[in-house]
């Protein structure tokens, strides 16, 4: 095998998003070849984006969460197999597991994802401080916020964010508490975080900004009740999450000798070091063809993308991953929609009037980056094709009267069948890898 197509079997670590992609993806392919998919936690595969919205609010079981019930895997000869991976093998081309049990691969994918950093401060481990990353602790959290009067939330990224919103819906008295001067300020422009700490702060809730949390306080039965912040402040709590970022998980591949650094290092094909294991989602840090540099992201559309690009080497087809990132958050009744990656954009225009309805449009000179909507799905769908297809667009062409992101769309010839025509995960088409 010199390129690393059809391997007699594939074993995947991780069975999230991306794990379970990959398993699906190569069946949709015709590999009849051995498939083992290894979950670290004891549920089906599941998607976690309601955690932090519809499962948080609502009543619904574990079940509404899956990506496939368990006939699937049966029916697919996927062996879904509960259990932690402790090492890799590379030489031997094994893994062991928490058990002991070893077991032979002819391809190893990793898709570990990530874990929520937690914070070094004295109290972290009281009672009723939650991370959420899993199922099992969004039903922890759930279970919280039906007692809890009042939730303090470290950090203001999305998942901080989307949970404030959940509890300030279900009676809750919320304060955000954020290192840095706005919300989101990792993801997206002033702009739009503006307008998501004005939609917050209009439903009551407090949002202290400049301010990071020194400890947390509970009492003598070890629950929390307060946590102090850099200003001396101490704010009463019963409820805290903790929204500070995550980081990749990464150790199984640094153990095994794999190049690591802000993620597990990938090429533009998602191979690491070793021409037998490749890395996908939210533990990949993979180059990118278009800028030469590396990128992690954290998305449903990345894992399941590059799942599907690896389950392509793997049945043959080769080439570079090259697909637009998108990305979406729902607070309240607002939704954010993101296409592209901004990436040191110097100029936003805004298109749209109404509050609370406009996309911002993020240039680096005369190339458009990353467009950001605020419920306004069509502007999405046709920023995503706009920058899926390179179309040429300036500022000056976004402050001609009458502007509209469909209509430069339809008029550069990527419109009429375009817009309507793009599926939820749009493929791009194959990148030339230079590398290769
Ligand atoms: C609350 C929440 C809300 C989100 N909302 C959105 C959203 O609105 N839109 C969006 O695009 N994205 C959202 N995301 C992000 C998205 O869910 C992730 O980017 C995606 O799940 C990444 O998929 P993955 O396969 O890389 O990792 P994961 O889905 O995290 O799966 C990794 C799996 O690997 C397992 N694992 C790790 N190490 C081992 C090991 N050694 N042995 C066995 N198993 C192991 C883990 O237990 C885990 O089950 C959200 C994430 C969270 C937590």
């Amino acid at each position: 095998m010199t390129n690393g197509a059809h391997p007699a079997s594939v074993v995947v670590v991780g069975a999230g998003q991306g794990g379970y992609q990959t398993a699906a993806s190569l069946r949709e392919r015709g590999y009849t070849g051995r498939i083992t998919l290894i979950s670290g936690e004891d549920a089906l595969p599941y998607e976690r984006p309601p955690l932090s919205k519809a499962y948080l609010k609502g009543d619904a079981d574990e079940s509404l969460l899956w990506l496939r019930p368990a006939t699937y895997y049966a029916r697919q000869s996927i062996e879904l197999v509960e259990g932690t991976v402790t090492a890799i093998h590379p030489a031997a081309r094994t893994i062991r597991l928490a058990d002991g049990s070893v077991r032979d691969y002819g391809h190893l994918v990793l898709a570990t994802g990530a874990r929520p950093r937690r914070l070094a401060v004295p109290g972290a481990g009281l009672r009723g401080v939650h991370t959420l990353r899993t199922a099992r602790d969004a039903a922890a959290l759930r279970a919280s916020l039906r007692a809890a009067r009042r939730a303090v939330v470290v950090g203001a990224g999305f998942v901080g964010l989307e949970f404030a919103a959940v509890a300030r819906e279900s009676g809750c008295e919320v304060t955000v508490v954020e290192a840095r001067d706005r919300p989101l300020a990792r993801a997206v422009s002033a702009r739009t975080a503006a307008h998501f700490a004005r939609l917050h702060r209009e439903k009551d809730a407090q949002l202290l900004f400049g301010q990071g949390v020194v400890g947390l306080h509970g009492d003598r039965r070890g629950a929390v009740t307060a946590v102090e912040v850099s200003d001396g402040r101490r704010l009463p709590a019963d409820l805290v999450l903790v929204g500070i970022g995550v980081e990749p998980r990464t150790e199984l591949a640094a153990a095994a000798g794999l190049p690591v650094g802000g993620g597990i290092t990938v090429d533009s094909r998602l191979r690491t070091g070793d021409p037998y294991i490749s890395a996908i989602g939210d533990c990949a840090a993979f180059l990118q063809v278009r800028s030469d540099s590396r990128l992690r992201l954290e998305s449903v559309q990345n894992a399941v993308g590059h799942a599907r690009l690896v389950a392509e080497r793997l049945t043959g087809s080769h080439h570079a991953y090259g697909e637009l990132p998108w990305f979406w958050s729902e607070q309240f009744s607002t939704t954010l929609q993101i296409a592209g990656v901004a990436e040191g954009h110097d100029t936003e225009l805004v298109l749209g009037e109404a509050p609370g309805a406009f996309s911002v449009l993020l240039f680096r000179g005369d190339e458009l980056r990353a467009v950001e909507s605020v419920d306004r799905p069509g502007d999405h769908l046709a920023a995503r094709r706009l920058l899926d297809l390179g179309v040429e667009m300036s500022p000056g062409d976004v402050e001609a009267p009458g502007f509209t992101l469909k209509g430069h769309l339809a008029d550069r010839g990527g419109g009429s069948r375009g817009i309507g025509g793009i599926s939820r995960r749009p493929r791009r088409a194959p990148v030339p890898d230079p590398r290769t």
